[in-house]
């Protein structure tokens, strides 16, 4: 039997940022990742906006929380640089457009929010905010359609979730994370933690960070446990444009957007798929409503070469809010998970608090984030949802 002081199960933004945060905390000790690289997995499938400030109010916590990660990135970015890895993060600056007049009427009352959220939370990841003409959004975005302006984020940056997640992998790894390929299992005497069972062979731990995204109930539900996460497929077109690259990220009232990476890569979409359960392949019905949504949002993609169309499960929660923390009748067992449509923005942030906690400190999470809310007082999975399906 192997043992292990921390294991990490999943090996998506969140389970490699706490398993570098883990080695980088002590160095020497035994951290072993687990992940089954199977289909579906949100982290290589994301879009790649980083932006803290959405333009549906999703409440105090999460503006904590997508603020609070601008700081993460910031602590990343230099250790990954500094090691000689491309994080694959780019400040391009981000516009939220208006396609009609009713949505240029609106862009004030989005500005003066945004405006309280940095006088509270600092300008890191989004900068000087302003609302420029038709014109101005036209001249820093060619492909896109006539407009009636613009709120302009200027530091808003967008990171390749790949290439984030390759640079996570090799830093932990050359500082001595291993990295175990197979299906986990939680192996438990219904009080303590014993460790994991991979493919069959166990792994002795007693302090484990479960981040195993949309699929953590199914980790969960052995123990009468669960963590209020479902998956909602997002699909996303990716094509490659001859336009001067990067371009800021576009993104608009009706929640379509567009990205233009450094090497020519546009990405359109999403799809948002309550529906879907743990169906992740891509639909026809999916690419159409997303060829025409981004069609009509930036009518200059209409030249780009088709690539290809990426799909995967956002671990979305039940009540909106990310489930974050220990659950307390289970010591040692810390969730990080239910981070929806917002992971490629706060995984770093938040797998660096799940290895705090697995290391028996408090960081300043949400009491809202807490999993007992899913857990009952006998430690048995509450079954009703508290709330319905949001954010
Ligand atoms: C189309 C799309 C667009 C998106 N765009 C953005 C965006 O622009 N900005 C943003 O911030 N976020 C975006 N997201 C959301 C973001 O991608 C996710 O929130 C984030 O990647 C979740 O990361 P994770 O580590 O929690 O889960 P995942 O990346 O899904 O990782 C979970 C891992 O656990 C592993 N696993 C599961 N069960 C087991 C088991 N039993 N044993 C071993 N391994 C297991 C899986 O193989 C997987 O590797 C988008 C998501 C999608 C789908």
């Amino acid at each position: 039997m192997d043992v292990a002081d921390r294991v990490v199960v999943g090996g998506g933004i969140v389970g490699w940022s706490a398993a570098l945060e883990l080695i980088e905390r002590e160095p020497g000790r035994r951290v072993v990742l687990v992940d089954d690289a199977r289909s579906g997995r949100a982290t290589p499938a994301g879009a790649g906006i980083a932006t803290p400030f959405t333009r549906r109010d999703m409440g105090p916590d999460w503006s904590e929380l997508l603020f609070g990660a601008m700081h993460a990135y910031d602590r990343l970015l230099p250790r990954l640089r500094d090691a000689g890895l491309d994080p694959g993060h780019q400040v391009v600056g981000r516009l939220l457009v208006a396609l009609d007049e009713q949505e240029a009427e609106s862009l004030p009352g989005v500005l003066e929010r945004l405006r309280g959220r940095v006088a509270e939370h600092g300008s890191l990841g989004i900068g000087e905010p302003e609302i420029v003409d038709g014109a101005t959004a036209a001249t820093l975005h060619p492909l896109l359609a006539p407009t009636h302006g613009a709120l302009l984020m200027p530091q808003v940056a967008q990171v390749d979730g790949r290439a984030l997640q390759a640079a996570l992998a090799a830093r932990a790894q050359a500082l001595g994370v291993v990295a175990r390929t197979g299906r986990a299992e939680l192996i438990s005497d219904g009080a303590h933690l014993l460790g994991v069972r991979v493919d069959g062979e166990r792994i002795g731990c007693e302090r484990i960070v479960l981040a195993t995204g949309a699929w953590t109930d199914a980790l969960l539900e052995p123990l009468g446990l669960r963590s209020g996460v479902y998956p909602q497929r997002g699909q996303i077109v990716h094509a490659r444009t001859d336009a001067a690259a990067p371009l800021p990220i576009v993104t608009s009232f009706t929640e379509t957007y567009l990205l233009c990476f450094a090497d020519g890569r546009l990405v359109m979409g999403p799809t948002r798929e309550d529906s879907s359960g743990f169906e992740q392949t891509p639909t026809i019905g999916g690419l159409r409503e997303m060829l025409e949504r981004s069609h009509r949002l930036a009518p200059g993609v209409a030249t780009a070469h088709w690539s290809e169309i990426r799909s995967g499960l956002r671990p979305m929660s039940h009540d909106g809010v990310p489930t974050m923390g220990e659950i307390a009748h289970l010591p040692g067992l810390v969730l990080a998970t239910g981070l929806g449509a917002q992971g490629l923005t706060a995984g770093p942030h938040v797998g660096a608090w799940a290895a705090q906690i697995a290391d028996g400190e408090a960081p300043p999470v949400p009491a809202a984030f807490s999993p007992q809310r899913w857990v009952g007082e006998a430690g048995r999975a509450v079954s009703a949802s508290p709330a319905p399906p949001g954010a």
